[in-house]
């Protein structure tokens, strides 16, 4: 019997906040679309944002004040078109939230409440206690339901179909049973979120893989900007579990082993509100020069018991909860030991406002589009603020499912016959039969650890080098894996195989662009090259792979606007 293809007007896949948000907007077009998703949608991890999404409806703030944060923050490199769309439609979007059920935190006097977030003029960040992307996910998953939108939970896709410039639908299979599907249709939309299991400590769902990314590399199409990952100031010590900004916002203070509020020295205006680049940078110098706290001497403490038990339950209960949990340690009593975690990709697929994806500096794909983390419009360009991409992920994921509405009028459908599966079930095929003696764990644990140490908040071109050398032998390797796991039914075993080796890609592109940027810029920091280099650097990377897997990169320019680059001071 042969693969079954389906057709459709629109595929989006990834149930996040952004691809939602899209296939309402096809729906409501009266497309015929069909979500898939490798998760159910509200295990997404939209659904783990704590600390809340950004809009200046204030009236102290402004649109202006939101772009110059952004754009300062991003250490200019975001581009300022991108930004402007972003901030000028935020209070409409969380508006548009709220028509639609969202329950936000209030005020007294019954206003949306704000608290303040790193490297924010005013406190901007709009929020539902601390479990805010929980709230706007289940909100947007029961508005996509009302409209009756397909989804396949469950479900991995493992390649695009993509020949002569055209996306014509994906090739994914049922992971209840190992079912290969044809999804053959106009559009396509990658909304498959972050990257952020490359690295050891971290603060991203298990399924934070980067799966698309290497998908569109395959096909020798660019990866933007991968080099800046965002490293979070605030994991719990040990697994990087995300202690919200929110904490910080809220009034906490950093103290390493001497009892100092050691951002006196690093950020002496913002101090813990620094943006995070810098405050993920200060934690790591503390430890690195041995002020260090608990067992091991690599965290530092979070104070928040000068708070009060009444308003951290108001506020942060779901953080006293993990930190009690993971850690033992209430924050009401006492500190909470934390350190910085792989939190947020600023790199990802390249793309227009509109969600369009290109194939160079130059051209665009016909049929293709991404939004949210895995997508690179660039709004965070080499830094992200918080609670800027609970924002970025449903306003552009809304955004590109209008253009898609509108270009499937003018797309033919494009025929395609089984042989698109080929790849897809060659990899299956590969990773289920093979019997040589690497197993995924190991690997995975080898790339993660030694990405973290060689790639992490400091960089050199030495420890770069080292991690070239690395992923390139792990690859290697990755040929010899085995796994025990050889029914077709729920096969865990094979799906992270499959993971393994778009990480094994992907952590390439964030070291190759990496070593190329002698500079340092925002999130991504060379102990070589300590400072920016607008002369040389102010430029996005454009990065692909070959066929022997080697990645060689280009340089397309930054849309510059009314913010100048200026020195970055907090
Ligand atoms: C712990 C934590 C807290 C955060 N807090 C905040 C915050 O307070 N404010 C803020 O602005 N940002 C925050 N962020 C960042 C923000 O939450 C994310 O960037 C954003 O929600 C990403 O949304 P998304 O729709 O792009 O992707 P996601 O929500 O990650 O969804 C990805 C989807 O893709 C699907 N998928 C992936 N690969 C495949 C595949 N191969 N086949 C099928 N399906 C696939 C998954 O099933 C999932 O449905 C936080 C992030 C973390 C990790």
């Amino acid at each position: 019997m042969g693969i079954p293809i389906r057709e459709y007007d629109a595929v989006v896949v990834g149930a996040g906040l952004a691809g939602l948000a899209a296939a309402r907007e096809l729906k409501k077009a009266g497309k015929s679309v069909i979500m898939i998703t490798k998760l159910h949608p509200l295990r997404s991890h939209s659904g783990a944002a704590q600390g809340g999404i950004n809009a200046a409806f204030a009236e102290e703030d402004s649109i202006d004040l939101h772009m110059f944060d952004t754009i300062k923050g991003s250490d200019y490199l975001a581009d300022q078109d991108a930004v402007e769309f972003m901030c000028s439609t935020a209070p409409e979007l969380v508006r548009w939230f709220e028509s639609m059920g969202a329950v936000f935190s209030r005020n007294e006097n019954g206003t949306i409440a704000q608290r303040p977030f790193g490297g924010q003029s005013h406190p901007r960040a709009c929020y539902a206690k601390d479990r805010t992307g929980l709230t706007l996910l289940q909100t947007m998953f029961e508005q996509t339901n009302r409209l009756g939108v397909d989804f396949l939970d469950e479900w991995y896709v493992s390649d695009i179909i993509y020949k002569n410039g055209v996306v014509c639908g994906v090739c994914a299979y049922d992971i209840k049973t190992s079912e290969p599907v044809i999804f053959n249709s106009k559009v396509v939309m990658f909304a498959t979120g972050g990257y952020g299991r490359a690295f050891k400590i971290n603060s991203n769902a298990h399924a934070n893989t980067g799966d698309a990314l290497s998908i569109v590399a395959r096909h020798g199409l660019p990866l933007e900007d991968m080099e800046f990952v965002q490293f979070h100031p605030t994991g719990l010590a040990g697994t990087g579990i995300l202690m919200s900004e929110a904490a910080r916002g809220e009034g906490g203070k950093l103290l390493n082993s001497k009892g100092e509020r050691f951002m006196e020295k690093y950020a002496p205006s913002k101090m813990e509100l620094g943006p995070r680049d810098l405050v993920s940078r200060s934690i790591t110098q503390e430890v690195l020069e041995g002020r260090g706290v608990g067992p091991d001497k690599d965290a530092v403490y979070l104070d928040l018991t000068h708070l009060g038990e009444e308003k951290i339950m108001e506020r942060l209960p779901e953080l006293r909860d993990l930190a009690i949990t993971f850690l033992g340690q209430d924050m009401v009593t006492e500190p909470v030991m934390i350190a910085a975690t792989a939190h947020y990709s600023m790199g990802g697929i390249p793309v227009t406002i509109e969600g369009r994806a290109k194939k160079n500096t130059k051209d665009l794909v016909t049929g293709f589009y991404a939004a949210g983390e895995c997508a690179c419009v660039s709004v965070h360009g080499a830094n992200r603020l918080g609670a800027n991409s609970v924002l970025e992920a449903p306003l552009f994921g809304r955004h590109v499912g209008k253009t898609m509405a509108e270009d499937i009028d003018k797309i033919e459908l494009t025929p395609v016959d089984e042989s698109v599966a080929d790849a897809m079930l060659a990899e299956m095929k590969m990773l289920t039969e093979n019997n040589g003696d690497e197993r995924v764990v190991g690997l995975r644990s080898e790339l993660q650890a030694s990405m973290t140490e060689n790639a992490g908040v400091f960089r050199t071109k030495e420890s770069l080098e080292k991690e070239k050398k690395i992923i390139k032998e792990l690859r290697e390797r990755f040929k010899n894996v085995r796994i025990d796991d050889k029914s077709p039914i729920y096969n865990t075993d094979l799906q992270e195989a499959i993971e393994l080796g778009h990480m094994l890609e992907y952590s390439a592109f964030i070291v190759e662009g990496a070593l190329a940027r002698n500079e340092s810029r925002g999130a991504h920091f060379r102990n070589d090259f300590e400072v920016r280099d607008d002369d040389n650097f102010l430029k996005h990377t454009y990065a692909y792979m070959d066929e022997n897997g080697d990645v060689s990169l280009e340089y397309g320019e930054v849309k510059l606007g009314k913010f100048e680059p200026e020195a970055r001071t907090y």
